[in-house]
């Protein structure tokens, strides 16, 4: 896990959603799994702090036809992110975590569009081919779906302003779940992942972005290392599967060695 004394600032910043005792209680958990074999003492181990005291989620942003390739606003390579979310939502499946979609899910007519005011050409408008979400995308069955962009006069990139289908906002799910920690990979780097990792900073829901299951636009050159960068600056972590899938392999948090040390 690549840190950064940023990170730590922010795995020790109390606020109303880690209260004190949440701190105390991952540090019994920490001496508890560490004391026995302090060489796995490291910035690694410490950072696991947090992830365990923090229910978690997996957000897939964006997987949809109109964002990969020959889609009406393609992302060059879009469809690579798919084939590794697919693993990320295994282990997650596993580990009896949720999983959270979000989607664009445009109007025909809407200021987002070149053609009334807006940037883009016309995607992932609703109930069209384009709007769906990729064909190989294995979504379980009880996926949460945020649709965003909705209405005609909203130009919106965050997945927290979308709603799900009995109308709730992401942070609304987010807080009902007991939900403190976003795993997120999708589409766009530099914009609706982004703009998501943003919001959920300010919210105080921390970050992990899976770097090996994002891809950008790049409108400019370099537009994807800069949101990278401002979502680092966020407080954001990163990862990657075969991290996660080597540490789970070597007896850490939520192995079956791990979870027998745990009972
Ligand atoms: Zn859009």
């Amino acid at each position: 896990m690549q840190t950064s004394v940023l990170d730590l600032i922010q795995l020790y910043r109390i606020d109303q959603n880690k209260p004190v005792f949440k701190a105390g209680l991952g540090f019994f958990l920490f001496f508890y799994r560490y004391l026995g074999n302090l060489d796995t003492f490291s910035i690694n181990a410490i950072l696991k702090l947090e992830v365990l005291m923090e229910r978690k989620v997996l957000l897939v942003v964006d997987v949809q036809n109109d964002f990969c390739p020959d889609g009406a606003l393609a992302v060059k390579g879009g469809d690579k992110v798919v084939p590794v979310l697919n693993r990320y939502i295994e282990l997650f499946k596993r580990a009896g975590l949720p999983v959270i979609a979000t989607r664009d899910w445009h109007p025909a007519k809407t200021v987002h569009f070149k053609a009334y005011g807006g940037t883009w050409p016309p995607h992932c408008v609703q109930g069209t081919k384009g709007s769906e979400f990729h064909p190989d995308l294995k979504l379980p069955p009880d996926t949460i779906v945020m649709s965003k962009g909705t209405s005609p006069d909203e130009d919106s990139y965050s997945g927290f302003d979308g709603r799900d289908d009995k109308g709730r906002a992401l942070l609304q799910v987010l807080k009902e779940k007991g939900i403190g920690h976003i795993y997120i990979g999708g589409l766009a780097t530099d914009y609706c992942v982004l703009q998501t990792a943003l919001d959920a900073a300010k919210n105080g829901i921390g970050i992990t972005v899976l770097t090996d299951a994002v891809k950008g636009v790049d409108l400019n050159i370099g537009d994807s290392e800069r949101a990278m960068k401002r979502m680092k600056a966020a407080g954001a972590l990163e990862t990657t599967i075969a991290r996660i899938e080597g540490e789970l392999k070597g007896g850490g948090y939520g192995s079956s060695e791990d979870k027998k040390r745990r009972a």
